[in-house]
């Protein structure tokens, strides 16, 4: 797709060539909902400009195409056009087509650059494995004083017994006729033309004549990885643990990059958190209210505390059970218990006498 002819990618994206990721990424979302097709419908330049930005973070967001790409900038006629142009590199107004036509190789090695799939047969430098985000329920009683728990992880990564070529080792393979050996493919039209690994050979650009075995000539297995996690105390929705080297195989003999677990602390039908303190609620009736009363309350601990609840209580008061709350970094919460006064829906017929016999004592109409 690439050609030989580039563009100054830096320059598209308004950003210098120093700029760090997140200004990458800045730069491109402003521009792309700006020039999004959808937003300018009858302006053919926009989806050309839309294209080109594309095009430009796709190169400057991935590492290693970036590293390529600033490598090509070095060797190429950006040089003198820059002297001609006047400016420090990068940086003021350039020209768009650099044409690497007369620079023989250096026109291969750019489109490489722009390798859709995850590397072809005949790569291979080592590439550090891609990290993976999985996110794991934690029961709320686990989360609040911490523990262990098992998951399995699904991993997709290179196949480790053809390393990630799809041919059984020790066999060939032969170019893909369906790309013609480029690793992807043109999908739409004109301006709206998406290049996707090609499916005929996976995006490698080599069909195995051997399929391997183990991964039935993908290049990739998908597993399932048992992973030991130890819980934090005191964990919210939200936190992250890195697990150093738990990530996915690295292409290439690369390092394995990590496994990143995010917590999700699971509702808890009885206890709720705020903070490092933890509510519940309580039911009470009337008459455990008005005459005082004892009562066993579940704590998170899994144990049963005895409240003494004295005559007179209203609805919404609050009773402290120190220490019983979550538990982090040494400190520890409490447990606060509210009271809610149920009124009985049914009464029988000495039930409604008594209640009678209340409230004529204390001269209530009804
Ligand atoms: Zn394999
Ligand atoms: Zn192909």
């Amino acid at each position: 797709m690439a050609g030989a002819t580039t563009k100054d990618y830096y320059q598209i994206l308004g950003v210098s060539e120093s700029a760090d990721k997140p200004e990458i990424k800045k730069a491109y979302r402003k521009l792309a909902k700006q020039y999004h097709p959808d937003a300018n419908p009858d302006d053919p330049r926009a989806a050309e400009r839309f294209k080109e930005i594309s095009e430009a973070y796709h190169v400057l967001s991935d590492d290693e195409k970036r590293q390529k790409y600033d490598r090509m900038r070095k060797f190429s006629p950006f040089d003198d056009f820059a002297g001609t142009a006047g400016g420090p590199r990068g940086g003021g107004a350039r020209g768009r087509g650099f044409s690497f036509d007369d620079l023989g190789g250096l026109g291969d090695i750019f489109s490489s650059i722009f390798d859709f799939g995850r590397g072809r047969g005949k790569r291979q430098t080592a590439v550090r494995g891609r990290d993976v985000e999985y996110t794991v329920e934690v029961p709320f009683r686990t989360a609040a004083r911490g523990g262990q728990i098992t998951v399995n992880v699904p991993v997709t990564e290179e196949c480790a017994t053809c390393d990630g070529s799809g041919a059984r080792p020790g066999t060939t393979t032969t170019r893909c006729p369906e790309c013609n050996g480029s690793g992807h493919v043109s999908l739409g039209q004109g301006d709206f033309a998406i290049s996707r690994p090609c499916p005929a050979c996976f995006g490698r650009g080599e069909i195995a004549t051997d399929p391997c075995p183990s991964c039935g000539g993908t290049g990739q297995v998908t597993s399932q990885r048992r992973v030991n996690l130890r819980v934090p105390a005191g964990v919210e929705t939200g936190s992250r643990v890195r697990m150093s080297g738990m990530g996915e195989r690295g292409p290439g003999g690369g390092a394995p990059g990590d496994l990143i677990v995010k917590f999700e602390v699971k509702k808890d039908h009885f206890f709720r958190r705020r903070g490092l303190d933890i509510y519940c609620t309580v039911p009470i009736n009337i008459a455990q209210a008005t005459l005082g009363s004892k009562l066993r309350v579940r704590t998170v601990d899994g144990k049963r505390v005895m409240l003494r609840i004295p005559p007179g209580t209203s609805s919404g008061t609050k009773f402290r059970i120190p220490k019983m709350g979550i538990e982090k970094d040494g400190r520890m919460g409490d447990q606060y218990v509210e009271i809610k006064i149920t009124v009985p829906e049914k009464l029988d017929e000495k039930g409604k006498e008594l209640i009678k016999e209340f409230a004529k004592e204390e001269g209530i109409k009804y």
